[in-house]
């Protein structure tokens, strides 16, 4: 389908929990997390209903998210079912990587057509820092386990921060080593990442420089989204950037969101969208909801305004990223 500004939104990222084993710091609160109650939350054939009608609009991927979706029971039956869908040509994870190493066998013969790790450091002190649980070995045994399936590809998403001991260029050791791909993500002031300070990709990229050598632009695309890649010599994987403040993407945005409370957004933003779940639990037809998609589709903002003054607008996102879904 194409928006009010001729970009076609063939993409979609859904969140089948806003609940997490982890508590990120620019992503949770450390306390008082209010959990939404089971019947709040999207059942699993509400989900796949709403993503016929997205598939019927052109949605060609889908994108399981959280909270953590593999702290949900049955992700794997969910994301065969999705892949069944007429139109969807593939069904990806992003996870924090716990619970992945058990749930890997059914993911694949569920046939996940890719999997996000998300994975700030590799010191494992420092990741109780930014995570808040000890679960540093359970995400590298995740990760792992991942490495043993090469036929579903896999990216390291790592969002630098000034946090003292991240050591960011640590983890492109995984391109460098297979044929994965490292990713570094701008902090968005986004709920709590409003609170730090972001590390902009042409300061990662010099320290890398520093480190690899000089690196060679990649100008094909990899994956669905916004990243840009680059070679470095010798490596088996590429290192990518999505970096929303120092590189705005938002003419080339391909994508909505739908949360796990059915709300379908339409911008990281804003908090603009449709109440999906009330027309579904409403009795509507899938006529009237392709008709609000739609609408919701038509009125997609122009861009995201991350670097103007955070008052400046009055429906601007009040949600953390756990209950977007990244
Ligand atoms: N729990 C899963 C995970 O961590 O991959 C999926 C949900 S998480 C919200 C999705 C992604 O959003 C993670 O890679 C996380 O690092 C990223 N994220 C969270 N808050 C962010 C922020 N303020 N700016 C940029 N990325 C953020
Ligand atoms: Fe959980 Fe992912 Fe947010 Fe970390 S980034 S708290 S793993 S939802």
């Amino acid at each position: 389908m194409i928006d009010g500004y001729g970009r076609v939104v063939d993409y979609i990222r859904i969140s089948v929990t806003d609940r997490c084993n982890l508590r990120c710091v620019y992503c949770m609160p450390q306390e008082g997390v209010q959990s939404v109650c089971h019947e709040e939350i999207l059942r699993y054939d509400e989900i796949v209903r709403l993503a016929g009608v997205f598939a019927s609009l052109g949605v060609r991927k889908i994108k399981l998210t959280g909270g953590e979706p593999l702290v949900r029971k049955g992700v794997p039956s969910l994301a065969a079912e999705l892949n069944e869908l007429p139109g969807i040509e593939q069904v990806t994870l992003t996870t924090n990587g716990i619970g992945l190493k058990e749930q890997l066998p059914a993911l694949a013969a569920a046939g996940i057509g890719g999997i996000n790790l998300s994975l700030d450091t590799l010191n494992p002190e420092v990741f109780e820092r930014i995570t808040r649980r000890p679960a540093f070995q359970q995400v590298m045994e995740g990760l792992e386990a991942a490495l043993g399936y090469p036929e579903i590809p896999l990216k390291v998403n790592c969002v630098p921060m000034n946090v003292e001991g991240q050591n960011v260029t640590e983890l492109a050791e995984f391109a460098r080593r297979y044929p994965i791909h490292v990713r570094y993500i701008e902090m968005m002031p986004i709920g709590l990442g409003k609170q730090f300070g972001f590390r902009s990709e042409a300061e990662i990229l010099a320290e890398l420089e520093t480190r690899y050598g000089p690196c060679r632009p990649f100008d094909g695309t990899l994956g669905n989204g916004p990243g840009r890649y680059v070679s470095f010599e010798g490596f088996a994987g590429k290192i990518g950037f999505i970096s929303a403040i120092s590189h705005k993407f938002c003419e080339r945005c391909n994508r909505v969101r739908l949360t796990s409370q059915g709300f379908l957004k339409t911008c990281l933003q804003y908090e603009r969208g449709a109440d999906l779940k009330s027309l579904l639990r409403g009795g509507a037809s899938d006529g009237e909801i392709r008709a609000a998609v739609e609408a919701a589709i038509r009125a997609k903002p122009a861009s995201h305004q991350f670097l103007q003054r955070q008052d400046a607008e009055e429906d601007k996102e009040t949600h953390t990223m756990s209950q977007i879904g990244g």
